[in-house]
């Protein structure tokens, strides 16, 4: 899911990302709350209509966010209070807060209000953490249940907008499968792995996720948030994860860093000033087809906002491309697999 923090896939127009494919994106809660306000895009019938994306949305709770303002939250069991990095003004989320904004926004998927636990973390501080998710977690889905119907949009299929659980738990298995169970027995839509690539290294990132992954719902989605580089999200889709976010293709992008089936490219570097070969020869984006990598280079040092654009297109077309090829082959070795 490419990452749409302020209502924007930043730098790429919503027609762009439904040529590269792109199925769902994601909305940040805090910034749309802060700005323009979640009333406000009640009142302008939901966030698909005032984004104009008439394909499915993901909102987060906040969560991440507020905890990333470290000295401007406090926490307690209610809830957090923050100060908006705005303004300075003050606000505080609860479990049922968070659900109500995120009911009044209108994404198709919800997510319950958790504690991302930090890395590192010591076992008391991750059990105190945990405590806090699946409390909230609980009260997220009591809102949602008893509030969903408040939605700012109907679907003539009769649709309705769903609420995930997010698995906490440190860098503890044993947290890890306490949380899952728990939020198993709630009955969520589908799941979350959340507090991963938090600063760990690669391989407690992996092991996380193959500790908890089987003790989540097959049928059920399951996703593990802000992951990953193009080799990770890969091989996580690969172990059976269906839904991953991640600023990395577009937040790379606007810094110059393309990837490619050729490895990571620095377009800044000297050495393109005059290539002028395509930023990755096996890609088939637009920006692959038509433009060189000495003048994406050029972009990036006058400092043009098409940089940013042409750069995310292509950085987003090649994640995208990843996951249609391991769905491919997925869909390949399912038919085999039953004689089709
Ligand atoms: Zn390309």
């Amino acid at each position: 899911m490419p990452v749409g923090t302020q209502g924007t896939v930043k730098a790429v127009p919503q027609d762009t990302l439904e040529a590269l494919g792109a199925q769902i994106i994601l909305g940040n809660t805090y910034h749309l709350y802060l700005r323009p306000g979640h009333e406000a895009i009640r009142r302008m019938g939901g966030l698909h209509k005032f984004i104009s994306w008439p394909h499915a949305l993901l909102t987060d709770s906040g969560g991440f966010q507020v905890f990333s303002l470290n000295e401007l939250r406090k926490v307690s069991d209610d809830g957090v209070r923050f100060r908006s990095h705005l303004d300075g003004s003050s606000h505080s989320f609860t479990p049922e807060h968070s659900v109500e904004v995120q009911i009044a926004l209108g994404a198709d998927i919800s997510m319950a209000f958790d504690e991302c636990t930090e890395y590192p973390a010591d076992r008391p501080r991750a059990e105190e953490s945990l405590r806090l998710t699946m409390a909230w977690a609980r009260r997220s889905l009591d809102y949602f249940r008893a509030h969903r119907h408040l939605v700012p949009w109907s679907d003539p299929k009769g649709c309705c907008m769903q609420c995930f659980g997010i698995v906490q738990g440190g860098m503890y298995t044993d947290l890890r499968r306490q949380c899952a169970e728990r939020l198993v027995e709630m009955d969520f839509d589908g799941y979350a792995i959340g507090g991963l690539s938090v600063g760990e290294p690669r391989e407690l990132t992996l092991d996380m996720i193959a500790e908890t992954l089987p003790l989540l719902p097959k049928d059920k989605p399951r996703y593990v948030m802000g992951v990953g580089y193009p080799d990770e999200i890969e091989q996580y889709a690969r172990m059976g994860v269906d839904m991953m976010d991640c600023v990395l293709p577009t937040r790379a992008a606007r810094h110059g860093l393309l990837f490619t089936s050729e490895g990571r490219l620095n377009i800044k570097n000297k050495q393109y000033a005059e290539d002028q070969g395509p930023p990755d020869p096996f890609c088939d984006c637009p920006v692959c087809r038509r433009y060189s990598r000495a003048y994406l280079r050029h972009l990036m040092q006058a400092g043009e906002a098409l940089s940013g654009t042409l750069n995310s297109i292509h950085n987003l077309a090649f994640y995208l491309g990843i996951m249609k090829r391991v769905r491919a082959s997925l869909h390949e070795t399912s038919h085999s697999a039953t004689g089709n």
